[in-house]
Parts: structure tokens; C-alpha cells; sequence
């Protein structure tokens, strides 16, 4: 199929990227059309991380905290959360249950990622885990709390960015492979 058909019709939608230029939509839309999106983000993100677990995700968020935030409030708990719908733009949350314990209240922190970043490149799954991090000590999206994401993670708002693509594409594959199953697309 030549390439002017697909690009034919209503611009595709792109939920995760909302709030981009979009001179940048323009050329993700153009790779999405060329059906190259696969390929960019490959050719960036050559390899998937090997962090299969909750326990070795805990010691992964843990080596960083222990590296950029060492005074912050001690975290209970990290996990993958298969809960947490991406869909939702519900990438990650740090979450803080308190308690009364021996008189005191307590704050139990746990940060927990999208399951759907198993399968993600490294730098994909450090983005969320350093977001995350951020916000033990930066409550708002503000500059201080991106400066410090940048710090964890040199070029987090690329890797921000290419999430997105990346999440983008694996809705487009969803889509693909329910079409060529015969499934209601609903
Ligand atoms: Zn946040």
C-alpha cells in the first residue's frame, strides 16, 4: 500500500501526546502514516529492561533514592500495578497511607508503575520510577520538581515525550491486532 492513502482521512488521534506542539503531532502523525513509528522508537530504545519483578523493581527505585534523595521519607513499597489504567494517563502514583504506630503517625509511602511498563525500554521505566521519586519531595508539577527529574534522569522530558509515543504505539497494535481478529472494536 503506497503511503498517500494511509495519511488520506481525519488526522489520528494521539490522547497521550495532548498538550504538544504540534508541529511535533505533524511528524508523529507522518510516522504513524509511513508506519515507522515501530522502527524510531527501536531505533532509540534498542533494548527492554530486565527488571521483572516487584522485589527487583523495589531495589532498582531504591538505588536511585539512595543516590539522588537519600534524606527523603523512607519508601515501603514499590510495585508494578496492573490496576493502574494507562489509559487514564494513570502512569504512576506515590501514594502515602498514614497510621497511628506507638503514639506516632506514620506515612507508609509506596510508588506504584503501570504494568504496562514491563516491557518497556529502560529509560521508559526510569521516567516513572524518577517521577515518582520527584514527588517525595516536590509535591506540584512545578520547576523545581522537573529540575529534579532532570537531575535523576538527564533528558527525562525526551524520554517523557517518547513514552508517549511508545504508549501510542501499542494502543495502534492493539487496534491492529483486534481488526485482523475479526473483533468488535468497540
Ligand atoms: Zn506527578
Amino acid at each position: 500500500m503506497k503511503s498517500e492513502q494511509a495519511t488520506a482521512g481525519p488526522p489520528v488521534a494521539l490522547p497521550f501526546l495532548g498538550g504538544y506542539p504540534e508541529h511535533l503531532l505533524a511528524q508523529v502523525r507522518t510516522l504513524i502514516a509511513q508506519d515507522k513509528l515501530a522502527s524510531h522508537l527501536h531505533l532509540r530504545y534498542p533494548q527492554r529492561h530486565v527488571i521483572r519483578n516487584d522485589g527487583a523493581l523495589y531495589e532498582h527505585a531504591m538505588a536511585l533514592k539512595q543516590r539522588y534523595l537519600r534524606n527523603a521519607p523512607l519508601l515501603a513499597k514499590v510495585a508494578y500495578d496492573n490496576r493502574l489504567q494507562v489509559d487514564q494517563r494513570a502512569l504512576g502514583t506515590l501514594t502515602a497511607v498514614s497510621r497511628v504506630q506507638g503514639g506516632q503517625l506514620k506515612a507508609k509511602r509506596e510508588i506504584r508503575v503501570a504494568a504496562v511498563f514491563k516491557d518497556a525500554p529502560a529509560a521508559m521505566l526510569d521516567m516513572i520510577v524518577v517521577h515518582e521519586l520527584a514527588h517525595l519531595k516536590e509535591r506540584e508539577h512545578d520547576k523545581a520538581f522537573y529540575a529534579l527529574c532532570e537531575h535523576m534522569l538527564p533528558e527525562y522530558h525526551q524520554i517523557e515525550f517518547d513514552t508517549r509515543l511508545y504508549l501510542t504505539l501499542r494502543t495502534i497494535e492493539a487496534a491492529r491486532k483486534d481488526a485482523a481478529a475479526g473483533a468488535d472494536p468497540g
